[in-house]
């Protein structure tokens, strides 16, 4: 339920999405690679095995690794979200209308690229 809910609060139509056209390769590539989850979170719509703990490892606690947690809640990322991600005051609440608000706001593309480029690191060997 709650992948519906975030896949819509950023996705609203059919179509090409600008970031692919607006942005660097790089840039594109990273944010495309988050939004289909594929940076290796234990939370991923490729990752269906209900053995493995998907809790977040890098805060230790029992709150699911997902997209959402990362980008917003995620204790253990505060100070990468402050010093690379660089949220305006107004979107750094975790909930999912800014969530949205991240994941389509152009000017915010290069961090949250650098951003996800960072997740990659640290969940690539987890
Ligand atoms: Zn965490």
């Amino acid at each position: 339920m709650r992948d519906v809910l975030i896949i819509e609060s950023f996705k609203n139509n059919f179509c090409l999405e600008n970031y692919l056209t607006k942005c660097s390769t790089f840039t594109a590539k990273k944010i495309l690679f988050f939004r289909t989850g594929h940076i290796n979170l234990p939370v991923s719509p490729y990752n269906n095995d209900i053995n493995i703990d998907k809790s977040c490892k890098l805060c230790n606690s029992d709150i699911l690794c997902d997209e959402f947690h990362v980008l917003l809640s995620c204790k253990a990322l505060e100070q990468p979200r402050k010093n690379i991600l660089k949220l305006p005051k107004n979107l750094s609440t975790p909930n999912t209308y800014n969530f949205g608000k991240i994941m389509s706001n152009h000017k915010l593309y290069n961090n949250l690229a650098t951003f996800i480029n960072h997740l990659s690191s640290l969940f690539s060997n987890v």
